[in-house]
């Protein structure tokens, strides 16, 4: 519960002359809350964190569809501040599944005793900055009011659903699941008819499982994408050791690839080899799986369209090779855009699941959904029968989560409004006239190994929180035209690689996923490596580019 003023066990220096109910107020009890509020307590604030969940866990709490695990490998998929946690923690498998990150957090909050931080299945709604007090209220869904000088937010990158507004929602007799809001309990398809929307990161692990128990699965594709194969597997014994003996290496590898990966660049281009040397590249990539494609067979794949072509062609190949029915082959296969421009998935027997007899592939590009029916889902000339729809529609990405709360900074400015052409923020850390409100991996951060980033945001903000404590500064935010700069810098870099070229092909890289959203880049693809470079070195020179008062 929320400490008392009288009570608080130590007074940050506040801004105004006003006490608040708490030194810092924490949304977010994944990755990004744990560490943060871990961090803050450490630094001799007092903790209010806020999670909408019942639990720990954030993404990885919600998201417990079939098949749901990360496309990072076991080895970084964890924090590494308290060495020995980070060298004892193992998974079992090459990709961590869902259940095994969210045991990780399990006992990141057990061995540093942060559940007792936070006030669970409390939903965030709002929260407004006072002119006169220079204090932060944060309200709750239920009510609640907690005064805060500061806010840190560790919502999330994609955290917020995003539900298509198909009409007729209430007049479906069946059940409708969102990947990102999946039941507790483990749903029984047994039997039942299904329906997937949606062929992303979501939508493709989900499938070949439901496919596995449903009498009948519907797959509802409107872009198709570039899956490439994760093969995964358990690791053995020796796989564990030699990570828990190179921990700090991987971790030191990692900060300097720029997408805080433990690859090594190829140092070779795609049409610098030979036709035959260049297939026997990705048929190598392609048996690797998941993101060594992309980063251990050529080193332009992401700045050369005539090189990302060439991998384009090689896995629509593979695509035509697994799929049987030629014109399902053909419907899977990506045409149009750049491999990469659309957030790359990964998974495991994906193009298999359309060689079953009870599954069926439905291109919604020509002919989209429009509405639900008493019995399931129509389009303009057909419709079909589920006793289940799941949608993997994705999410609201980056700025959703933050926007759909009620944020108003200095005079009563709204986030929502502020933002309606895109984010504006400083490195993601904070964004002018929202004086203390800073947050973890925030729009325009980069877009790269999720908890590596985490680790260096959240100790970019106690760094910063240490120095103004040092010198007597007490209110921070982003100078206005250092995050205009970063915002072109971040548009710019994204217009150098493909990923701006997905704005055609609704990547939520651009905001492009969602109806009436403003297109705009808003992670960024300069490199994690170079952005957290960056980052130290702003902090070197006294948070230049950051207003503290
Ligand atoms: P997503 O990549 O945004 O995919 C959403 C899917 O829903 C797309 O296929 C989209 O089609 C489709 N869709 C949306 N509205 C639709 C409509 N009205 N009618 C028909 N189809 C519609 O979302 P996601 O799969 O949840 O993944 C989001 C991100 O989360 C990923 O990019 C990844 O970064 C992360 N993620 C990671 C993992 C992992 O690490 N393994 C797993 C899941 C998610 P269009 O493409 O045509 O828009």
């Amino acid at each position: 519960m929320v400490t008392s003023p009288t009570s608080r066990p130590h007074a940050w220096p506040t801004p105004g002359d006003t006490l608040p109910d708490v030194d810092a107020v924490v949304i977010g009890a994944g990755f990004a809350g744990l560490f943060m509020a871990h961090r803050l307590r450490e630094l001799g604030l007092s903790v209010q964190g806020f999670e909408s969940a019942p639990a720990v866990g954030g993404t990885w709490f919600w998201n417990r569809y079939p098949g749901a695990r990360t496309d990072s490998v076991h080895s970084i998929y964890r924090l590494h501040f308290d060495a020995e946690f980070a060298r004892d923690w193992a998974y079992s498998e090459r990709y961590p599944k869902q259940e095994e990150v969210l045991a990780y957090l399990d006992a990141l909050a057990d061995r540093f005793e942060l559940r007792e931080l936070f006030e669970f299945s409390t939903e965030v709604s709002g929260a407004t900055y006072d002119d006169a007090t220079r204090l932060w209220t944060v309200h709750t869904a239920t009510g609640g009011r907690t005064t805060a000088t500061f806010v840190v937010t560790a919502v999330g990158l994609l955290s917020a659903p995003h539900t298509p507004p198909f009409p007729g929602a209430e007049e479906f007799a069946g059940t409708v699941l969102h990947t990102s809001r999946w039941p507790e309990q483990p749903v029984d398809f047994h039997g039942k008819r299904v329906a997937v929307v949606g062929t992303g990161s979501s939508g493709i692990q989900v499938v070949p499982l439901i496919a596995e128990q449903a009498e009948h699965l519907t797959v509802f594709q409107r872009t198709p994408n570039y899956v490439v194969p994760i093969q995964n597997r358990v690791l053995d014994t020796a796989e564990i050791e030699d990570v828990r003996d190179r921990i700090a290496s991987i971790r030191d590898h990692v900060r300097q690839h720029p997408f805080a990966m433990p690859f090594v660049d190829p140092a070779r281009n795609t049409l610098d080899v030979t036709p035959d040397e260049r297939q026997r590249i990705f048929e190598e990539g392609w048996a690797q799986g998941g993101f060594h494609f992309l980063f251990e067979t050529f080193s332009d794949l992401q700045l050369d369209a005539r090189a990302n072509e060439e991998a384009c062609d090689f896995i629509r190949g593979k695509i035509r090779s697994i799929v049987r029915d030629a014109a399902t082959a053909e419907l899977l296969c990506p045409q149009g855009y750049a491999y990469g421009s659309k957030r790359p998935p990964a998974g495991t027997n994906y193009y298999e699941t359309f060689n079953r007899s009870n599954v069926a592939l439905v291109d919604v590009a020509s002919e989209p959904i429009e509405s639900f029916t008493a019995t399931g889902l129509r389009n303009a000339t057909q419709s079909w029968d589920v006793d289940i729809v799941v949608l993997a529609t994705g999410f609201d990405a980056a700025t959703g989560s933050l926007t759909r709360m009620d944020v108003r900074g200095a005079d009563g400015v709204s986030l929502a409004d502020k933002w309606a052409e895109g984010p504006l923020t400083n490195k993601g850390f904070s964004t002018a006239d929202f004086p203390n409100f800073l947050m973890v991996t925030g729009p325009l951060a980069p877009f790269a190994n999720i908890p590596t980033c985490i680790e260096e945001n959240v100790e970019w903000l106690t760094g910063l929180l240490r120095h103004m404590r040092e010198t007597d500064l007490r209110e921070v935010q982003a100078d206005a035209e250092a995050e205009k700069a970063w915002a072109a810098h971040v548009d710019e870099v994204a217009h150098i690689t493909v990923a701006a070229a997905g704005e055609k092909v609704n990547t939520w890289f651009a905001g492009a996923n969602i109806d009436g959203k403003a297109h705009a880049i808003n992670v960024y693809f300069g490199g994690s490596n170079n952005y957290f470079d960056a980052c130290d070195a702003t902090a070197a020179a006294d948070y230049e580019g950051f207003v503290i008062a």
